[in-house]
C-alpha cells in the first residue's frame, strides 16, 4: 500500500517557479509540500542563469587580463583553467542551493525528493526512493520547467554534440565550437568560448542573429561579435551531420560548405516539460506546443491546479517563472492575483550587456503609437570610457502624445543594472520630461538614461543635436 500525506497545497518542480510559489504559500498558511525529483533552484540555479554567469565573470576576468596593457599594466599572458572554473561554477550553486533549502525549511514547506504527476486534481502521486507516495492535496501548482529542445539532426548520445547542460560542464577548452543558434543562450555561450579562446561559428537560420531583439542591437551586435573573431553565419542551416568522431564533428550546412569543429552546441530553444504529468486524466488542457493552458491567475483548465514559469510556454525567464509563482501561490491560498506582463525586463549577458523592457520602436509603430526616440551613445559618456567601456547605446521609446516612456533597449556595460531604472519609470507611467529633469550622479552609466530621456527632446546635453 502506497503511503499517504495529507497537503494544502502541493507544488511539483522546486525551479525559480516552484520554490518562490512554496515559500509565498507558506508566509499565507501551512500545509505546503514541494515536490523535487532532480537539484532545488532547477534549470535556473544549475544549468542556467546562474552557472552561465559565474564562467562569464571569468572569462570576463580573463579577457580584462588579456587587454590589461589597454591600462597601462604590462602582464604575462593569462592562462584559463576551465577545471577550475566549472568547479567555481558549482560551488556557487551549491552554496545558492543550500541556500533554498534553509529558506524552505524555515518557511516550513515540506520538501519531498521524487518523480510527481497527478493522479487526480487532488491528488498527486509521487515516486520516491522508498517507493510510490500519494499526496491528498485541495490544491497543485505545476511548475515542471523545460529541457534543451534537440532536433533529431544531431545524434545527442555523441561527446561531440552538447545541449546547454553540457556546454557547462567541459574541463577542457575546445579549439573550434560551432554553435547552432545564436538567441539568448547561443550568443552567451559565444562570449564564453570566445572568452576562452575558442574559434567559434554561429549558425543561424534567420538573417539576423539575436532575431527576437531590435533590430538596432542586433545589428551592433553582429559588428561586435565579428570583431571579436565570432564567424556567424545568417540564413544558414546545418543540413546534415558527415562524422563524429570522439574528439569533433563534420557538418554540411546548407550553403553547401563543410565545417570542421571540435565541439558543436545546439541551442535552438526549449522542450517543455508537461509530459508523463497525468495532465490529461486530471483534465489540464495543453496548447500546441506542449504548453500548460493558463489564464492571468495562473489556473489551468482543471480546478484547484494552477501552472507556472517555462512550463506554461510564456516568457522563459526566471523572474517571469518567480512572478507567477507568488501570483498563483496567493491564489490557491485564497487571495486574488493577476499577471500582468507590460513591463518585464530581459537581458543577455553578452559582452556588452544586451537589456530591454517595454516596447521596441517597430512594436510601438506595429500597434498604431506614434513614438519619439530619444537615443544616446556611451561613447559620450565620462564614465563608460574611463571604464574602457564606450561601445553600445540606449534608446528609450516615447508616446509622443503624452510623453510617458512606454519602452527602452540598451548595449552597454551593465545594461543589466540600467534598464530597472526604466521598468520602474515604465511601471509609473512617468514620462522623458520627468526622467530628463532628475539629477543623476556623474560620473555614472546611469546619466545616459537622462541623456537620452533629454535627447527625446531634443534637449541632450552632450550628444549633437537631432538635424531638423
Ligand atoms: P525550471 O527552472 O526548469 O525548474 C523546473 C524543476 O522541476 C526542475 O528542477 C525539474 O527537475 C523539476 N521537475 C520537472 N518535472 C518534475 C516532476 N515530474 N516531478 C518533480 N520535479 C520535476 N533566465 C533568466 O531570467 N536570466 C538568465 O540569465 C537566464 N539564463 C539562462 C541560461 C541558460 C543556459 C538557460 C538554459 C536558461 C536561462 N534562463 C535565464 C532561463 C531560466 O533558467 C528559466 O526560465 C527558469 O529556470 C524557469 O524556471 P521554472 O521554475 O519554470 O523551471
Amino acid at each position: 500500500m502506497a503511503e499517504t500525506q495529507k497537503a494544502k497545497l502541493v507544488i511539483v518542480g522546486a525551479g525559480p517557479g516552484g520554490y518562490v510559489a512554496a515559500i509565498r504559500a507558506a508566509q499565507l498558511g501551512s500545509g505546503v509540500v514541494l515536490v523535487e525529483k532532480n537539484l532545488l533552484g532547477g534549470t535556473c540555479l544549475n544549468w542556467g542563469c546562474i552557472p552561465t554567469k559565474a564562467l562569464l565573470a571569468c572569462t570576463e576576468a580573463l579577457v580584462m587580463i588579456r587587454d590589461a596593457d589597454e591600462y597601462g599594466i604590462k602582464v604575462a599572458d593569462p592562462v584559463p583553467d576551465l577545471k577550475f572554473m566549472v568547479e567555481r561554477k558549482e560551488k556557487i550553486s551549491e552554496q545558492l542551493r543550500k541556500g533554498v533549502e534553509q529558506l524552505l525549511k524555515a518557511n516550513k514547506v515540506d520538501i519531498v525528493r521524487g518523480t510527481a504527476s497527478l493522479a487526480s486534481p487532488n491528488q498527486v502521486k509521487v515516486e520516491t526512493e522508498e517507493g510510490e507516495k500519494l499526496i491528498d492535496t485541495e490544491k497543485v501548482i505545476l511548475a515542471t520547467g523545460s529541457e534543451p529542445a534537440r532536433l533529431p539532426t544531431f545524434d545527442f548520445d555523441q561527446p561531440a554534440i552538447l545541449t546547454s547542460t553540457e556546454g557547462l560542464e567541459l574541463t577542457e577548452i575546445p579549439k573550434t565550437m560551432i554553435i547552432v543558434g545564436s538567441g539568448v543562450v547561443g550568443s552567451e555561450f559565444a562570449t564564453i568560448y570566445n572568452g576562452l579562446g575558442t574559434k567559434v561559428t554561429m549558425v543561424e537560420l534567420m538573417p539576423r542573429i539575436l532575431p527576437t531583439e531590435d533590430d538596432r542591437v542586433s545589428q551592433q551586435m553582429k559588428r561586435i561579435l565579428g570583431k571579436k573573431g565570432i564567424e556567424i553565419l545568417t540564413e544558414t542551416t546545418i543540413d546534415e551531420m558527415l562524422e563524429y568522431r570522439p574528439d569533433g564533428v563534420k557538418a554540411k550546412l546548407s550553403s553547401g560548405e563543410v565545417l570542421e569543429a571540435d565541439k558543436l552546441l545546439v541551442s535552438i530553444g526549449r522542450s517543455l516539460n508537461s509530459a508523463d504529468l497525468g495532465l490529461e486524466e486530471a483534465g489540464v488542457e495543453l496548447g500546441k506546443r506542449g504548453e500548460i493552458l493558463v489564464n492571468e491567475r495562473m489556473e489551468t483548465s482543471a480546478p484547484g491546479v494552477y501552472a507556472i514559469g517555462d512550463v506554461v510556454g510564456g516568457i522563459l525567464l526566471a523572474h517571469v517563472a518567480s512572478f507567477e509563482g507568488v501570483c498563483a501561490a496567493e491564489n490557491a491560498m485564497g487571495m486574488d492575483a493577476v499577471m500582468n506582463y507590460n513591463v518585464v525586463p530581459a537581458c543577455i549577458f553578452t559582452e556588452p550587456e544586451i537589456a530591454s523592457v517595454g516596447l521596441t520602436p517597430s512594436k510601438a509603430e506595429e500597434q498604431g503609437t506614434e513614438t519619439r526616440i530619444g537615443r544616446f551613445m556611451f561613447g559620450g559618456l565620462g564614465k563608460a570610457l574611463a571604464m574602457g567601456k564606450g561601445q553600445g547605446f540606449i534608446q528609450l521609446v516615447v508616446d509622443a502624445s503624452s510623453d510617458k516612456i512606454i519602452g527602452c533597449q540598451i548595449m552597454s556595460a551593465h545594461a543589466s543594472d540600467l534598464i530597472h531604472e526604466l521598468a520602474l519609470a515604465i511601471q509609473m507611467g512617468i514620462t522623458a520630461d520627468q526622467l530628463g529633469r532628475t539629477i543623476h550622479a556623474h560620473p555614472s552609466l546611469a546619466e545616459a538614461v537622462m541623456e537620452a530621456a533629454e535627447a527625446a527632446h531634443n534637449r541632450a546635453i552632450h550628444a549633437a543635436p537631432a538635424r531638423k
